[in-house]
C-alpha cells in the first residue's frame, strides 16, 4: 500500500499560496493564502505524515505539491532550499528538536545561517526581534533549552519557525502537550503572529475544539483520507460525514449549534496498511449500506466549499 500522500497545489500569482493534497483515493484540498486550514483526526490518521510529506521530511509515494507553480516533490538545490525557507514546521514537542547544548540564541540563529540571511549582527537583531514577538525575554537568548517550561519551549519553537520569514507554517499538535491555560496563550500568539507576518497556517491537531478556535476551514481525516472539509462554521453547523458527526458529538464544550447525542463508534480504527474496501469508514459507520462495502464514495460539494465523501450525499454530486 502506498505510504501516503501527495500534496498538490497550484499557486496563485502574487505570492499566493495554494496547496492541494491528494490522498490515495483522490480526496484533495487547497491551502489559500492567509488562511488557517485545520486538519483534525484521531492519531494515526495520517495528519502528521501529511505535514511531514509536504516538507519532504518523508518521501511521498506519489502525487504533487504545487507551491509557486512548482511541484515541491520535484524540486532540488536552490529551489528546494527556498521552499524549506518558505514552509516551516512547528512540532508538538519542540524540546526534542532543540539542541540541549546550545544556547537559545544560537539555535534561533541557525535557520538564518542555513538560508544565508544577513551578517552576524543582523542575525542577532532578527533573533532578538522574533524572541520579543513570541513573548520571550532578551536574556533568554543566553539560556539552554532545559531552563524553559513547555509553553516557553513552544514559543522558542515558534521563534525558530518564524525567524527566517516563512510564508506557510505547518504546525503538528502544537499545543496538545500543554496545559489548557497555556494552550490558549499559544493559540492567541499564533493568531497574532499570523496577522503580523501574513502567514498561512496548516494546523494539525486531534482536538477539534482547538482546531475550531483557530481555523477558517477544517478538513477531517480518517485513515489517511480527507473525508470532509468545509468552512469551520459550516462544518459545526452541519457536519455531513458520519465520522465528522461522531467527532463533533464528542466535543465536551457546549455546542451552540446543535444538541446531539454522543455517537459512539463501534470497533477499532483499522490499520492504515490494510484499509477497508469501498468506503474506508464502512467498518464503523452507523449508516453503512451495501454499496459502501464495495464502492469508494466520490467527493460531493454539498454546500459552497463544503465537500464530503460519503454515499449518503452522492446524488448531489454534479
Ligand atoms: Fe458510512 Fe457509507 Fe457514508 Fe462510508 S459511504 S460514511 S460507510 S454511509
Ligand atoms: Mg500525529
Amino acid at each position: 500500500l502506498k505510504k501516503f500522500f501527495p500534496v498538490k497545489g497550484p499557486l496563485g500569482s502574487i505570492g499566493g499560496v495554494k496547496g492541494y493534497v491528494k490522498a490515495v483515493n483522490d480526496v484533495s484540498f487547497h491551502l489559500y493564502e492567509g488562511e488557517t486550514l485545520g486538519v483534525v483526526g484521531e492519531s494515526g490518521c495520517g495528519k502528521s505524515t501529511m505535514g511531514r510529506t509536504i516538507l519532504r521530511l518523508t518521501d511521498p509515494t506519489e502525487g504533487q505539491a504545487l507551491y509557486r507553480n512548482e511541484d515541491i516533490f520535484q524540486l532540488s538545490g536552490k529551489k528546494l532550499q527556498q521552499v524549506r525557507k518558505d514552509v516551516q514546521m512547528v512540532f508538538q514537542d519542540p524540546f526534542s528538536s532543540l539542541n540541549p547544548r546550545k544556547r537559545i540564541g544560537q539555535t534561533l540563529e541557525e535557520p538564518l545561517a542555513i538560508h544565508s540571511i544577513g551578517e552576524k549582527q543582523e542575525r542577532t537583531e532578527r533573533v532578538m526581534d522574533i524572541m520579543n514577538k513570541v513573548g520571550l525575554q532578551l536574556d533568554h537568548y543566553y539560556r539552554y533549552p532545559h531552563e524553559f517550561s513547555g509553553g516557553q519551549r513552544q514559543r522558542i519553537g515558534l521563534a525558530r519557525a518564524l525567524v527566517a520569514g516563512p510564508k506557510i507554517v505547518i504546525s503538528d499538535e502544537p499545543v496538545s502537550a500543554l496545559d489548557v491555560s497555556i494552550q490558549s496563550q499559544i493559540i492567541n500568539l499564533l493568531q497574532q503572529l499570523q496577522e503580523e507576518y501574513k502567514l498561512t497556517y496548516l494546523f494539525i491537531a486531534h482536538d477539534i475544539s482547538v482546531v475550531r478556535h483557530i481555523s477558517d476551514r477544517i478538513g477531517v481525516m480518517y485513515l489517511g483520507q480527507m473525508v470532509e472539509y468545509a468552512p469551520t462554521d459550516s462544518l459545526f453547523a452541519n457536519p455531513l460525514h458520519p465520522y465528522t458527526q461522531a467527532l463533533l458529538s464528542a466535543v465536551p464544550l457546549p455546542n451552540p449549534y446543535k444538541k446531539k447525542e454522543r455517537i459512539i463508534l463501534r470497533g477499532e480504527i483499522p490499520s492504515p496498511m490494510n484499509p477497508p474496501s469501498g468506503c474506508i469508514f464502512h467498518t464503523r459507520c452507523p449508516y453503512v449500506m451495501d454499496v459502501c462495502k464495495t464502492e469508494a464514495p466520490t467527493r460531493a460539494e454539498a454546500a459552497k466549499g463544503h465537500v464530503v465523501a460519503c454515499h449518503l450525499y452522492g446524488e448531489r454530486e454534479s
